[in-house]
């Protein structure tokens, strides 16, 4: 499936927040948005030529589009993959955009980066890609796989070993959410609940992306 390739801290000085799409990078003073860095060096605000014009407050519409990007961006989805969810989600029982959000965290390289095996949903993306995780003790190479309540994700014992899923354990501090069981030494997860809206610590406001979709 196609994905964004371009470079991924101007996504997040579009949106004027951190969206953490870099991993280690995104901790550090070196992040273009962080707030600890001085007002000189600091770049939070929109890139472009104009973008220091844009910092202006906007429509209704524009804060309803600035949201459905911020979640899209998160997640790493293109815009046809999160519409179509966003259709799904509509057909759910429930709250839409919860359903939404719960469907987005419910993918499979979210369940990676979750865990912590990858600093970013990018890096986790890319084990999923590189078949070192298992669903079920079965391999599965695709991204967006969603898993379901009880399903055991782990890692290939190839993967244990790596450098950069150590080093990402070791060094993230990043618990995995009640939602997910970690076993096996963090290198297994199981699905213990669906994720609760409660449970999904995003900075996004899923009512706006449902009012912009209903338009
Ligand atoms: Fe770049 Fe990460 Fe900072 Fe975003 S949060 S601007 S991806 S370093």
């Amino acid at each position: 499936m196609a994905r964004y390739t371009g470079p991924v801290c101007r996504l997040c000085r579009r949106e004027r927040t951190k969206l953490f799409l870099k991993g280690e990078r995104c901790y550090s003073l070196k992040c273009p948005v962080s707030e600890a860095v001085t007002d000189r060096h600091s770049r939070a605000y929109p890139p472009g030529e104009h973008g220091r014009d844009r910092m202006r407050q906007g429509s209704e519409y524009l804060a309803q589009l600035r949201e459905k990007q911020k979640a899209r961006r998160i997640y790493g989805l293109l815009e046809r993959q999160f519409h179509n969810l966003y259709e799904e989600a509509t057909h759910q029982a429930g709250i839409t955009g919860e359903n939404l959000l719960r469907m987005l965290e419910l993918r499979l390289d979210n369940v990676a980066f979750r865990a912590a095996w990858g600093a970013s949903r990018a890096q986790a993306r890319q084990l999923v890609r590189h078949g070192h995780v298992l669903v079920n003790s079965k391999r599965v190479t695709i991204p967006s796989y969603r898993v379901r309540l009880g399903d055991k994700i782990s890692l290939v014992p190839a993967a244990r070993e790596a450098f950069t899923v150590r080093r990402n354990l070791d060094t993230l501090d990043r618990q995995p959410p009640l939602w997910l069981e970690a076993a096996d030494g963090r290198f297994e997860v199981r699905v213990a609940a669906l994720p609760e809206r409660q449970q999904i610590d995003e900075p996004v406001r899923e009512q706006l992306i449902v009012e912009l979709y209903s338009k």
